[in-house]
């Protein structure tokens, strides 16, 4: 038998393996952060530091599409709800409730899956494709968050959260960083590194996680 998402070998019989089954518990953990923190982005200029506000104020965007998609009804709080719909569906119970803001909404679709999870990962038949959509929905809302001008986009988080499931969230260096850290999984890549992140020819990360 194997993790019907990375198609590791499991020894008992399971639909995620431990690896796969973590990553999907630290990215239900970050979303409804991610989300708070998108609240911020969503006016262009906003949480710029010395960012050109001339130009702003003389061709003023009312909003960022791309954020208030993510933060609106159809993003981030349909693709939790409708997983953790399909999850109680699955265990035979009711349709949980949709009440209060989507901030609300987003914190208790993520905390209704998470307090699941030890069933997901053995028995939901759609726990694969959960595991892969959360991946994907994290590292759009992690990719909305940094789009301020003077930062560099390095490569991808190569880091192992266990069990070969690789982080892969953005990495950037602001202008004058000594070091990177990955906002997601916490990884630190100091300069020598940086190379070997923009190329993608990055080896099994061993001390990179100083
Ligand atoms: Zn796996
Ligand atoms: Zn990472």
């Amino acid at each position: 038998m194997n993790c019907t998402a990375c198609t590791a070998p499991l020894t008992t019989s399971a639909q995620l393996c431990d690896a796969c089954a973590h990553g999907l518990d630290v990215r239900l953990d970050e979303l409804p952060v991610y989300y708070l923190l998108l609240a911020d982005r969503l006016q262009p200029g906003a949480a710029r530091g010395d960012g050109p506000v001339a130009l702003v104020r003389e061709a003023p965007l009312p909003v960022r599409v791309d954020v208030l998609t993510m933060r609106a009804e159809g993003g981030m709080v349909s693709v939790l709800e409708s997983w953790r719909e399909a999850m109680q569906d699955a265990r035979g119970w009711g349709r949980p409730a949709r009440v209060g803001t989507i901030e609300r909404r987003v914190q208790a679709a993520a905390r209704g899956l998470r307090i699941n999870l030890d069933w997901i990962a053995a028995e939901f038949p759609g726990a694969a494709d959960m595991a892969r959509e959360i991946r994907h929905l994290a590292r759009q809302a992690n990719a909305l968050l940094d789009p301020a001008p003077g930062v560099l986009r390095v490569g991808d988080c190569a880091a192992d959260l266990g069990g070969g499931d690789i982080c892969g969230a953005p990495l950037r260096v602001p202008a004058g960083a000594a070091s990177i850290r990955c906002r997601l999984c916490g990884t630190d890549y100091p300069p020598h590194t940086w190379m070997t992140l923009a190329t993608g020819a990055w080896a099994p990360p061993t001390g990179a996680a100083a």
